[in-house]
């Protein structure tokens, strides 16, 4: 048979058939307990091998084109099992300076009680991170499209200097989804989601998922059942449900973003638009080669005499919100949440100002999601 598409590899790959009654989709087993009679394998959810956790892991495989892939019950779950299952006390990590604000956290909190070493470095000049590599580094971990400002970090470069020192390499996957990027075809180790924002896609479901090959997997799964961050067999059915539409919701988002970020651009109150799929933004081209959509995500600096916050209450339809990528469009401020804890100098000089927008661009109409920028302009000019 000839290789599926993606629209059919999000419906059907990983589903369970129901033998027993021949429903349409893959049956709810919430069962903690199975029979052990000596043989393998032992199933209990805490090892990611119910029927429901075996399937999801087998769908997100597919779609990350990994030979094996595991669901948690978050994405920092998910970060913080993957980092630990390949470094110990002694060890070094490299990784970008823009990743998401609770990996961070997870990285400068508990690395020190593990005695783990780290440096973080500017990804969008990948000499960077070959500048920061030492004796005992073990990993890089990079987050490309980045958040907030969606700057594009050279995967295939990144992946190939990993190679060339004996490195483990990491990619937090979660703003681009599997369909926008492949990073496994890349060269890269280990692909991570947060399945709260694309993969489930619809502001309901808490989940990460970790991909990569089988032996790298074993170890990420070894990590996993010591530390218990399994996801559930009801939340497993759940993104099992959403990622049938995921292709389909991403094209979307892909559609929707490309044409917000063009008409903000030619937008006499927007001072800067952040969005890979522009011409303009600095790596454009690389975003071309490794992505196969530029995203739903981008963020955008308002005139500097409009009120950011008075914006954001004047819209109707897209809703300020502190998550992200779901079907409805959501718009957040970085410097009163993300970023909030950094001084105002800190904030300028990576380039978070105080009319800085981060938009999640959702599936709604065009013409919807303009008319409710328009009419919040029209209120908040001045
Ligand atoms: C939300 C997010 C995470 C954390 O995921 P949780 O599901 O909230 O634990 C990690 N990385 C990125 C890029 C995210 O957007």
């Amino acid at each position: 048979m000839k290789k599926k598409g993606v629209h059919s590899k999000c419906v059907h790959d990983g589903e369970i058939r129901d033998e027993q009654f021949g429903g349409a989709v893959s049956p709810i087993y919430m069962a903690t307990s199975y029979p052990f009679l000596g043989y393998l394998p032992k199933r209990y959810p805490r090892y990611f091998n119910t029927p429901n956790q075996e399937a999801i892991g087998k769908k997100i495989a597919v779609l990350e084109n990994a030979e094996a892939a595991l669901p948690f019950g978050s994405g920092i779950a998910a970060i913080s099992t993957a980092l630990l299952a390949f470094l110990k006390k002694g060890d070094h990590v490299v990784f970008q300076n823009e990743i998401y604000g609770g990996a961070h956290n997870f990285v400068v909190k508990e690395f020190v009680d593990y005695g783990i070493e780290y440096d973080f470095t500017d990804g969008v000049d990948v000499a960077n991170f070959e500048a920061k590599i030492k004796e005992n580094t073990k990993v890089i971990y990079i987050e490309t499209p980045s958040n907030p400002l969606l700057t594009i970090t050279d995967i295939k470069a990144v992946a190939g200097l990993a190679k060339k020192y004996g490195l483990i390499s990491m990619i937090d996957n979660t703003f681009a989804s599997p369909i926008n990027q492949t990073p496994l075809d890349l060269g890269i180790d280990i692909s991570i989601h947060s399945a709260t924002k694309y993969l489930g896609g619809h502001s309901d479901i808490l989940a990460g998922a970790v991909a990569g090959s089988q032996e790298y997997m074993d170890k990420v799964f070894q990590k996993g059942i010591n530390f218990g961050g399994n996801l559930s067999d009801f939340m497993a059915y759940l993104l099992e449900r959403s990622i049938k539409t995921l292709a389909l919701r991403v094209e979307k988002h892909n559609a929707n973003a490309q044409v917000l970020a063009e008409y903000l651009q030619a937008h006499p109150l927007i001072k800067k638009v952040y969005y890979p799929g522009l011409k303009n933004h600095p790596n454009h081209q690389i975003a071309k080669a490794q992505m196969h959509g530029f995203g739903g995500m981008m963020s955008f600096e308002l005139r500097s005499d409009l009120d950011a916050i008075a914006f954001q209450k004047a819209l109707r339809m897209i809703k300020p919100s502190m998550s992200l990528a779901g079907v409805e469009s959501t718009i957040l401020m970085p410097s009163v949440t993300s970023h909030a804890l950094l001084s105002a100098q800190e904030r300028a000089e990576i380039g978070i100002s105080d009319h800085l927008l981060r938009f999640s661009v959702g599936i709604e109409n065009q013409e919807d999601i303009i008319n409710d920028i328009e009419q919040a302009f029209k209120k908040v000019k001045v």
